[in-house]
């Protein structure tokens, strides 16, 4: 049976959600920071070694923290790749804040570190490092920059749970980390993300932007006899059933990663031979990265129809797809950020990038599918 459709993603569920959720019902407090969101906080920072970990509503809501703590004023400047998700931009864009784009790397796809110096002007906060695909960006050359310049480092790290630099948890090494529990990503609670706060002069300061601008946190420890208001702030949290569904996720986040990677693994062998016959190129993860098979793409060569390709797929009932249209060149990111040098690898790449379908329970018969139709698809264009 070769016809049933390969879908791109399948959110994997471990099971025990539904009696979490059923369980966070009965013990009736329904509102953000109940048990199991202090068994996920409890979880993640031990995971991460962060000095605290905070659920939000989405990694979209944890960038807009960093962007209050790191106190973005209008026409300050943050260093960025253009290749990313919007809300890398938008969270410092809601302050005020100028995305300033710095081109990616040729192998990982990640911001070229080389390039973020020549960036800072005087009016540089922060770099904010995406780790894409979960393969960590060269981070001891972006945190020497930024202690260089005095300027902060966030890491994006909404694609990078689990995964590593040099064997410190991506989102653990700059002042501040974001993660996503999006329903696309490895771990997941539908919506869902996390603040990690490794620069200790923001524990607090976190806790209180994220409870609408209280020190309610303080007050539910015990701490205070009331709380009142300190700070500007929002309502950054999950309720506690998102949290429940994710206990389920974090108790196997582990064996998720495991899982995933060993698909990941199978399919860079799997096109090892169209990559040396020239029709695509596979993912480069440098020796220091230990990465957890988030994503799976293949780059084609300078001059494929990408959307024919999709399409060719599509018609074999393949669901495989491209990735970010870089920052730069959307109408709001023109209107509201600026470029620093030529965005050469960007435009390129972006344009050639192709990520294959990669979910836990596909099968080796699925994914040799996948690479078979593809590769046979390039050689006879
Ligand atoms: C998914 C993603 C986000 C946004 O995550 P949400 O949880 O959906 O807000 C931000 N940045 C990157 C790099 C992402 O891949």
């Amino acid at each position: 049976m070769n016809s049933d459709i390969i879908p791109f993603n399948r959110p994997y569920l471990t099971g025990k959600e539904l009696s979490n959720i059923s369980q966070a019902y009965s013990n009736s407090q329904l509102a953000g920071d109940g048990p199991f969101s202090r068994r996920c906080h409890q979880w993640l920072q031990k995971q991460t070694g962060s000095k605290s970990a905070l659920l939000t509503h989405s990694c979209t809501a944890a960038l807009e923290m960093a962007a209050l703590l790191l106190d973005i004023c209008p026409g300050d400047e943050i260093i960025m790749p253009s290749y990313t998700f919007v809300s890398t931009a938008n969270a410092f864009v809601l302050r005020g804040g100028v995305p300033v784009f710095v081109d990616i790397r040729y192998d990982t796809l990640n911001i070229n570190e080389q390039l973020i110096e020549v960036a800072i002007t005087s009016r540089t906060k922060a770099i904010v490092a995406v780790h894409y695909a979960g393969v960590a960006c060269e981070m001891d050359s972006i945190l020497a920059v930024a202690k260089r310049h005095s300027v902060r480092v966030v890491e994006d790290a909404a694609q990078g749970v689990m995964a590593r630099y040099k064997g410190r948890p991506l989102g653990s090494l700059g002042d501040l980390g974001a993660y996503s529990f999006h329903e696309t990503k490895n771990v997941i609670s539908g919506e869902g993300g996390c603040l990690l706060v490794n620069n200790p002069e923001w524990v607090t300061r976190a806790e209180i932007l994220r409870q609408k601008g209280t020190d309610r946190s303080r007050f539910d420890r015990g701490e205070v006899d009331r709380y009142t208001w300190r700070d500007m702030g929002s309502s950054f949290l999950p309720g506690e059933l998102t949290a429940a569904f994710l206990w389920a996720q974090l108790e196997e986040a582990d064996q998720i990663t495991r899982e995933r990677v060993k698909i990941w693994r199978r399919y860079q062998d799997l096109t090892l031979t169209w990559e040396e016959k020239g029709v695509l190129r596979r993912p480069v993860v440098p020796q220091d990265c230990q990465h957890n098979g988030h994503t799976f793409f293949v780059l084609l060569p300078d001059g494929v129809d990408r959307k024919m390709v999709i399409k060719g797929l599509s018609d074999e009932r393949i669901n495989a797809i491209f990735h970010f249209v870089p920052l730069h060149s959307s109408p709001y990111g023109k209107a509201r950020g600026r470029t620093s040098g030529p965005m050469t690898n960007t435009e390129n790449l972006s344009l050639r990038i192709i990520r294959l379908p990669l979910w836990i329970g596909m099968t080796n018969d699925q994914q040799t599918r996948v690479v078979e139709t593809l590769g046979n698809m390039l050689t006879r264009r």
